[in-house]
């Protein structure tokens, strides 16, 4: 029956789709990323969705989270997409959970998934899915939405994390103000959470099932900004010296950032190799264009006494 169901992705080469049926995940926020990034999921037959949210389904957000349905608001946002999904796919376990993620509650909240899916609004959280996630090894898909773009990544141990992405003043304003986006609600528009959890899916598959044909990115963000002439591109990210991901990497997994002490050594000499040729290259030049300069002089100056005889 499964297979069956999932024949047409079956059929791209390699493609091993135990890899996803096997798979438990965890995604944060039903809201409008977590509604389409929840399809997405169910339609690549991830075997086990983990839903959390304690926000309750509203009016104003049923033309972006489309799932949800008139008769819904006032239910929980989390429990209802549950509910939603497997009416869609009863081959998948999936546990909707009306939970508010705290530093005291996210690890039994969340425990046991093999990917963590960032689908949520707020900065706090964010840093807390960030450190739990560094700190339990756990891949995290990171997704983020505004009216004119959004950006996902997929961050690991071996990659900057939250706190390398985001400026320090965002954080602080966010953090000060824990609710800014149910007091200040931001603009959001259904297309652009479409085409990031869209983005943010593709990342899921990409970490539970590599396929050869995937291409190997460099740590960084898929973005996009509806409003440039290519509204694509990726952004490389940098991991900042002094973040919390160094200080915490140095106590649970120390040989990452040796690795990337010496692999850096390694760029910044290959870096100062080119630099060294570019100066020495247009040196020699110089020198090549002074020496045929004399050269020419001196043949000049040889033909004028012999014309002077
Ligand atoms: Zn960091």
């Amino acid at each position: 029956m499964s297979e069956i169901k999932y024949d047409r992705q079956s059929r791209i080469p390699e493609w091993e789709q135990k890899n996803l049926s096997r798979a438990k995940v965890a995604v944060i926020g039903a809201g409008a990323l977590g509604n389409h990034v929840c399809l997405g999921l169910i339609g690549l037959g991830v075997g086990s969705i983990k839903i959390i949210d304690y926000d309750e389904i509203e009016t104003h957000n049923l033309n972006r989270q489309s799932l949800f349905r008139e008769e819904d608001i006032g239910k929980n946002k989390a429990e209802t997409l549950a509910e939603l999904l497997k009416e869609r796919n009863s081959s998948i376990e999936i546990f909707g959970i009306d939970e508010k993620i705290e530093e005291d509650t996210i690890d039994d909240i969340i425990r046991d998934v093999d990917v963590i899916i960032d689908c949520v609004d707020l900065i706090y959280v964010r840093n807390l899915l960030n450190i739990f996630c560094i700190e339990h090894n756990i891949p995290l898909i990171h997704g983020g939405i505004s009216w004119t773009g959004g950006q996902t990544g997929i961050l690991t141990r071996k990659t900057p994390c939250i706190k390398c992405i985001y400026p320090k003043a965002l954080q602080k304003e966010e953090i000060d103000n824990e609710t800014s986006c149910i007091r200040n609600p931001e603009a959001s528009v259904v297309y652009i959470s479409q085409i990031i959890a869209g983005l943010m899916v593709y990342n899921v598959r990409k970490v539970l099932l590599p396929l050869p044909t995937d291409y190997k990115h460099p740590s960084g963000l898929f973005k996009l900004d509806v409003r440039l002439e290519n509204p694509f591109y990726f952004e490389k990210i940098m991991r900042k010296k002094k973040c919390d991901c160094v200080k915490l990497l140095k106590k649970v997994a120390p040989n990452i950032l040796k690795e990337e002490k010496e692999i850096l050594k390694k760029i910044e000499k290959e870096n100062l190799k080119e630099l060294q040729k570019t100066i020495e290259l247009p040196n020699k030049e110089k020198n090549l264009k002074t020496h045929t300069l004399i050269k020419k002089k001196t043949t000049k100056t040889s033909k004028t006494p012999k014309s002077s005889k």
